[in-house]
């Protein structure tokens, strides 16, 4: 496999993760409280390699969850798009914008050191490997944001009956958690997705680290009554 290949699908991955721990779970849905300094290292990565803020991801993301499957919502598969929302997010997400405060104007900081790295990549791989890596990156990144937002519409159970999405638990492994997505719409604050859920490991060693605090671990929070249900309903059969 060309390195370019190689390096674009880690980027992806690893992209994938950054915005589910710290835009999803931590920015949007408040599961933990980041230490200062991790908080801006995620935060920075994520303005430099997708090239927006991780509020404004956040913000459009509370949409989703307010308006989810109604015309309101900025990426539902159920309203005769499927398609556009598997292979479009960059596109819906683009167009829901407008729809949430702008956020903090941040200079070209952001801007200065995605030139850099990009330069220093031609200048290691040469062009073509580095063509390679950006297109391996794209077309997995936002393949698995665009398979989240449209399978977890679509196929699966419904342990939630009232509350939109589906369950797919063995999807959880790929997609981050998500193959508990209606689980995930009854209790969007949980630490923990599923029993399948790989960031709760993660989660779980950067809390042992201090690296994050989880909110279920403050007695009598709203948010340990989520996580607690969450773990148990997913549980159902
Ligand atoms: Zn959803
Ligand atoms: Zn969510």
């Amino acid at each position: 496999m060309p390195i370019g290949a190689v390096l674009g699908l880690a980027s992806a991955l690893f992209t994938a993760l950054v915005t589910e721990v710290y835009c999803h779970r931590c920015l949007a849905h408040h599961a933990f409280r980041p230490h200062p300094a991790l908080a801006a290292a995620l935060g920075g990565y994520f303005r430099v390699v997708v090239g927006t803020d991780p509020e404004t991801w956040a913000a459009v993301h509370r949409l989703h969850h307010r308006y989810a499957d109604t015309p309101l919502d900025p990426h539902s598969p159920r309203l005769g798009r499927p398609f556009t929302v598997l292979a479009g997010s960059a596109y819906l997400f683009a167009k829901a914008r407008p729809r949430v405060p702008a956020g903090r104007p941040r200079g070209p900081a952001a801007l200065i050191v995605r030139v850099m790295l990009v330069a220093l990549y031609v200048a290691l791989l040469g062009p073509v490997q580095v063509l390679i890596m950006f297109a391996v990156h794209l077309v997995g990144y936002l393949g698995i944001m665009g398979t989240v937002n449209a399978v977890g519409h679509l196929y699966g159970r419904k342990p939630h009956p009232d509350v939109p999405g589906y369950d797919i638990a063995w999807l959880a492994i790929p997609l981050l958690g998500h193959g508990y997505h209606n689980s995930h719409h009854a209790h969007p604050a949980a630490c923990r997705t599923g029993p399948l859920d790989p960031i709760w490991p993660l989660l779980r060693a950067m809390a042992a680290l201090r690296m994050i605090e989880l909110e279920e671990r403050r007695a009598g929070s709203a948010a340990a009554a989520c996580c607690d249900a969450s773990a148990s309903l997913v549980a159902r059969p």
